[in-house]
């Protein structure tokens, strides 16, 4: 039976991208040997880090002033990295789940953080809006998309100063005006490779303004100067990264991503909003394309389990809701193809008819 991967992370990959990168693992480039044995100073990997960073600009039409990392330790080293890198005396953070709180924790540790608007008492079913941006810190963090709660803030936020965001779970999902931000980064086990690998997009002038050390290894600017290769990098999640760049490319890049993104999470919101039996759990404005959250309403609410196990037998995978909020979560990133929604859809209307 075909299986549908709903998982949240790590999760789908587009299935072009795991062949290729199978085959790499087997023979690289016809060298015979595996990408997994031959040096990351080779030529032959120093030109898949160079076409993935050149990618990534071209992709998210990153302009000049800005530099393309691949480093390890995933989205949560960043939430380290990130204060170390630029918190001299307070920073601003907009609290919209357990993500954004795992960042502030860390801020915390480097100086004054100041959490402008919190959606907390409301289990992170929205994203604050009208809050005041403090003009002395020195930056302001978001998470653009909670991939816990299903919420996504898919504007980019006018910021009087600069503006760093956790784009872990919506990068490449749609179009964004780089020039907005600071600092983008995420791991890239969601939209983009296998676990391992972090992406920071960072804007070049906004470092050198902290006075305390900064670690070799925890310093922006060794990346930097050093192309991601100071020491040796995640180099087969680097390789299926590039192969993920290349399908996006050709598939007619952002633009035609999101078109198929929104088309995806229209047919699913649209099944929740006319079902008698599920009920999506985040504010209608500030609903995620990539994650949908729904449980079913209170009359329903016993058949929880009985709906997991019907959608589990029929392919369904990855749909059980996080701990934090219970029901079920879709993950539809990238490379789910919308017969896969469909099938979801299918499922639910089948199950709602049998037993509502
Ligand atoms: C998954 C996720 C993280 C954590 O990523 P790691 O690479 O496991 O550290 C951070 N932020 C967001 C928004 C996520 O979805």
């Amino acid at each position: 039976m075909k299986k549908h991967n709903f998982s949240a992370g790590p999760s789908i990959l587009a299935r072009e991208v795991i062949e290729k990168t199978a085959q790499a693992v087997l023979d690289f480039n016809g060298s015979t040997l595996s990408i997994l044995e031959i040096s990351h100073r080779s030529k032959d990997f120093e030109a898949v880090i160079e076409e993935a960073r050149q990618l990534f600009k071209e992709l998210l039409n990153i302009p000049e002033g800005y530099s393309v990392l691949f480093l390890g330790g995933g989205a949560s080293m960043q939430f380290c990295m990130v204060p170390f890198n630029l918190l001299e005396t307070k920073a601003a953070y907009l609290n919209t789940g357990v993500w954004a709180n795992k960042a502030m924790k860390e801020a915390k540790g480097f100086g004054e953080v100041v959490e402008v608007a919190s959606s907390k008492d409301a289990n992170y079913t929205f994203i604050p809006k009208d809050f005041v941006i403090p003009a002395d810190a020195d930056y302001l963090h978001i998470t653009t998309n909670n991939t816990i709660y299903g919420t996504e803030l898919r504007k980019d936020l006018d910021s009087p100063i600069p503006l760093v965001a956790d784009m872990s779970s919506d990068i490449f999902s749609r179009p964004v005006d780089i020039s907005k931000y600071a600092i983008i980064y995420g791991g890239a086990q969601k939209n983009l490779a296998p676990a391992g690998l972090a992406f920071v997009i960072i804007k070049d002038s906004i470092l050198g303004k902290v006075s305390r050390y900064i670690p070799t290894m925890l310093n922006y600017k060794t990346h930097i100067t050093e192309g991601s290769m100071f020491n040796t990098p995640p180099v087969l999640p680097i390789y299926s990264a590039l192969e993920t760049l290349r399908w996006l490319k050709s598939n007619g890049g952002i633009q035609a991503m999101e078109k198929k993104n929104l088309a995806k999470a229209e047919l699913l919101y649209n099944t929740i909003d006319s079902s008698k039996m599920f009920v999506g759990t985040a504010a209608k404005e500030d609903r995620s394309i990539m994650n949908v959250c729904f449980v079913m309403k209170p009359a329903y609410k016993e058949l929880e389990a009985d709906f997991l196990k019907f959608a589990v037998a029929a392919g369904m995978d990855g749909i059980k809701g996080h701990r934090s909020v219970g029901g079920f979560r879709a993950s539809i990133y990238n490379a789910m193809p919308i017969e896969s929604v469909q099938a979801l859809v299918d499922c639910m209307m089948a199950f709602e008819k049998q037993n509502a």
